[in-house]
């Protein structure tokens, strides 16, 4: 018999446009069996098999998805410090912190690159065959990177291919060669870094990888049954992610209009996650690390910011789904404040609270695939459940709050039960 579970007295934010209401979600085996509207009454104590929990009016709401994931990143202030990690520690490392994005409500993370070929794949078969704990995942390949591009970090006196943080390449036929071996190690993603990043020496409005490399990657991919991501800082990139279908575009922060007017006409092939933390964090947060308020380069991340709002604040008016990730794991941007990106939303981009919780929750389901199972509160629906102290919908930034965040259950188990310790930060 499967185990049951009923969350009584919520007030259910649901994850479709409705506003929440008080009710009780009934959970059998993985999967959401009922959504009952209205106070519960009667029983209070479940019979064999079921356990009953009393929310006392907390927030029961879907799972949260973060869209722009890397495990591999270990909170470094460089890539190359990234990228040095060795592969035994970096693969604990990774686990370490699949587990706390569980515990701070994020159930489904889309992997948005890894800092070694296998990384990604790695973990996240190691979640779904209950190795370890943490989120639903998309595995991600490495950054696939021109030569002297972001993810080629390797000083010029040095052979590249060896040291690089990227799997770097130099024309359609290696970009082939490079899709095929991450098909290969069995990954759900291809990255492709098509524009520059200012931190790397590249700048964030060249664009790096050509219309061919980019062209070659997306045919392999797709035509194995992949989904293509890219590192899209330039009105250039943006456009080509238009041009050649790649699905997910990350950071497009130099639109222009023509730009903009494309990937609105496409909005329904596209997801953008714009990473604001690495933007915000890099300008203004990341002083302690030489990169001071002031100076050219944080002054580069603060024109980059207005930029990249400016856009987003259109294409979001436009209807684009745009969804939270900001790039977490650099020594400035630490893993698990990754709600912060809710923050910024609402106060950055202009969105309502209720569109933000949807970009990391229905939005979520479809950047995840899983539209029709992801994402919501209803019946057939997995049971990835997240009950907050508090109503987000008035105050996103609970969300960044681990000890608001009271359980947490991933496909019917808690990961988490109210009640229970949260998850501890190694020493
Ligand atoms: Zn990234």
């Amino acid at each position: 018999m499967s185990q049951r579970v009923v969350f009584r007295n919520a007030n259910i934010f649901d994850g479709s446009c409705k506003a929440p209401f008080a009710g009780e979600v009934e959970v059998t085996g993985q999967e959401i069996t009922a959504v009952r509207r209205g106070r519960s009454t009667g029983r209070t104590r479940g019979g064999a098999g079921e356990q009953v929990i009393d929310c006392r009016g907390a927030t029961l709401m879907p799972g949260l998805c973060d869209a722009h994931t890397h495990f591999s990143w270990n909170d470094q202030p460089s890539l190359s410090a990234i990228q040095l990690m060795p592969p035994e520690e970096h693969t604990l490392w990774c686990a370490q912190v699949a587990e706390k994005y569980l515990d701070m409500g994020f159930t489904s993370c889309v992997g948005a690159a890894a800092a070694k070929p296998r990384l990604d794949v790695v973990i996240r078969n190691a979640i779904n065959g209950g190795q370890i704990p943490g989120p639903r995942y998309l595995a991600n390949s490495q950054e696939i990177a021109t030569v002297g591009g972001l993810g080629d970090v390797a000083p010029p006196h040095i052979e590249h291919e060896a040291l690089s943080f990227g799997a770097v390449v130099s024309g359609p036929e290696e970009v082939r060669r490079m899709v095929r071996r991450f098909i290969k190690y069995g990954v759900d993603l291809i990255k492709l870094n098509l524009s520059g990043e200012e931190i790397t020496g590249v700048p964030s409005a060249a664009t790096v990888m050509s219309d061919e490399e980019c062209a070659i990657a997306v045919k392999e991919a797709h035509g194995r049954g992949l989904r293509v991501c890219a590192h899209a800082r330039s009105g250039e990139s943006v456009r080509m992610c238009v041009r050649h279908g790649i699905e997910i575009i990350y950071h497009a922060s130099f639109v222009d209009d023509d730009a903009i007017r494309q990937v609105v006409k496409q909005r329904d092939q596209h997801f953008v996650a714009p990473g604001l933390a690495w933007l915000v964090c890099t300008a203004r947060e990341a002083a302690a690390w030489g990169i001071v308020p002031g100076s050219p380069l944080a002054n580069a991340y603060e024109a980059e910011l207005a930029a990249a709002l400016n856009g987003l604040r259109k294409m979001h008016r436009k209807g684009v789904r745009i969804l939270p990730g900001g790039d977490y794991g650099f020594a400035w941007t630490p893993h698990g404040r990754n709600a912060r990106d809710l923050e910024y939303f609402v106060d950055l981009i202009g969105m309502s609270s209720m569109e933000a919780l949807l970009s990391a929750t229905r939005l979520g389901g479809e950047i995840m695939g899983q539209p029709d199972k992801l994402g919501q509160i209803r019946a057939g629906y997995l049971a990835d459940l997240i009950l907050v102290d508090g109503d987000p919908l008035r105050e996103v930034r609970i969300l960044q709050d681990r000890s608001r965040i009271l359980a947490v259950m991933k496909g019917g188990s808690f990961y988490r039960a109210p009640g229970e310790k949260a998850w501890r930060e190694p020493r």
